[in-house]
């Protein structure tokens, strides 16, 4: 009986400690970033008001002022695009806010919330609509997929400010 017990233990020991997130939050989770010209105009209050009256709880979120290359290593999936240079200077031009915010089905419900990629197109009341200025300076970024949400998330984020 004391041996089984011990080999027990050590298995438990031995298994990698369950990702919390993994397990209980996929689906939940999604990734945001208000961007430079929305913070600048003074519209982070608003957008986050917006965003919390949604159902949205914030998991994380920080001020951030990123180099130009950070921005290209975030947007490096569109590297090569048209708009890359302008995308990669505009996020670059002055601080933004990063975070991880959490709702069931969190992905499609933001993007619902934002509306389309070029504010002229963004249904009315959608956050692009309210605060977009153009198709890059579209006021607010979310994530895609849940995998991208992750990605991004991490990308701004150490397990420890991730609560
Ligand atoms: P979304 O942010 O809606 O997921 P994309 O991932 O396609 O859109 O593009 C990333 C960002 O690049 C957009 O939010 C926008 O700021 C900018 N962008 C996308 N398409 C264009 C375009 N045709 N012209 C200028 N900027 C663009
Ligand atoms: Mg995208």
């Amino acid at each position: 009986m004391k041996g089984q017990k011990y080999i027990f233990l050590k298995i438990v020991l031995l298994l990698p400690p369950p990702n919390f997130k993994d397990v209980t939050m996929t689906g939940k989770l999604t990734f945001t970033m208000i961007k430079p010209s929305a913070v600048a105009a003074g519209h982070a209050g608003d957008i986050l008001a917006m965003i919390e009256k949604a159902g949205f709880r914030l998991v994380a979120m920080k001020l951030i002022h990123l180099s130009r290359h950070q921005a290209g290593l975030f947007y490096a999936e569109h590297n090569g695009k048209s708009f890359y240079e302008d995308l990669t200077r505009f996020m670059s031009s002055g601080p933004i806010i990063a975070a991880i915010i959490a709702k069931d089905d969190a992905v499609a419900e933001f993007r619902k919330l934002i509306g389309a990629t070029d504010p002229a197109k963004a249904e009315k009341g959608t956050v692009r609509n309210l605060y977009g200025k153009s198709i890059t300076e579209n006021a607010v970024h979310g994530s895609d997929a849940d995998a991208t949400a992750e990605r991004e998330g991490n990308f701004f984020f150490s397990s420890i400010e991730n609560v």
